[in-house]
């Protein structure tokens, strides 16, 4: 009896520590594994364990409807390791990211499909690195489309 019972709460506590991290696995019927929340992760962000592959990242955009941004902040190892991932969701054209001179954008999506920065990504690209961040180059996941790279000074080729 004490055993069920001791079984079951270690159970309820597994549960309710994935809700705290507001961060789940959500395995697919295709078997790829993507990661889920149980809340928007918005301009507060949410961290994440590793990096989302391009996959998971278009999944979270067809999933919500939204523009999803992943960030690095970078550490305090030799060139920023150790550092995190956490990430942000916005509307269907924006998504806020805070910007700090350990900011590195890696990458976000665009829901529209558009496969070019817009003039707030430039915008935001110089404001990294006005910021101290070394980072120069991102990248833009547009959906149904291929992965671009671009710099404040537009997209590259
Ligand atoms: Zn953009």
């Amino acid at each position: 009896m004490s055993k069920g019972i001791s079984g079951l709460f270690k159970g309820t506590r597994g549960f309710l520590h994935a809700l705290a991290e507001d961060v789940f696995d959500r395995f697919m019927p295709n078997g790829d594994k993507n990661i889920d929340f149980s809340r928007l992760p918005g301009s507060t962000g949410i961290q994440v364990k590793k990096r989302l592959t391009d996959k998971q990242m278009t999944f979270l955009t067809n999933e919500y409807g939204v523009e999803f941004a992943q960030v690095y902040e970078r550490g305090p190892g030799k060139n920023g390791r150790g550092g995190k991932y956490t990430i942000y969701s916005g509307t269907v054209n924006s998504v806020t990211i805070p910007v700090n001179r350990n900011t590195v954008l890696i990458n976000h999506t665009h829901p529209g499909g558009t496969a070019s920065p817009s003039e707030k990504d430039l915008k935001l690209m110089a404001l990294i690195k006005q910021a101290g961040s070394p980072q120069r180059t991102s990248a833009i996941i547009p959906i149904g489309k291929e992965t671009i790279k671009f710099t404040s000074k537009g997209k590259k080729r």
